[in-house]
């Protein structure tokens, strides 16, 4: 029986981040209340918009864990984690604001 060799690539963090970044980032839905827990938590990652709403700012790494935390706070389940292409936008044409 002849063994099977298999290779295994040794990424380093900021690649793990990169990879991370084309596979999913934050999205919130319309049940937004504008509360600002997100914002107070994540502030480089969600900023209000003219109608008082969170958006995910566009960024080329979202903090796992700042973002984790937000969606542990928000108190109406509006965020959530999406996958994006590898333009950064969201897949099967999501939005922002809209739920999925
Ligand atoms: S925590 Fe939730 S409800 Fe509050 S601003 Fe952020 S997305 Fe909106």
């Amino acid at each position: 029986m002849q063994a099977i060799t298999y290779y295994i690539p040794m990424l380093s963090d900021n690649q793990v981040s990169s990879l991370k970044w084309i596979l999913r980032k934050p999205h919130v839905n319309s049940t937004c209340i504008g509360c600002s827990a997100c914002t107070a938590i994540s502030g480089d990652v969600f900023v209000f918009d003219d109608d008082g709403l969170s958006c995910v700012q566009s960024l080329t790494n979202y903090e796992n864990r700042d973002v984790d935390d937000s969606i542990a706070a928000c108190p109406v389940n509006a965020i959530s984690w999406q996958e994006t292409n590898s333009d950064g936008s969201y897949k099967d044409g999501i939005v922002e604001h809209i739920d999925v």
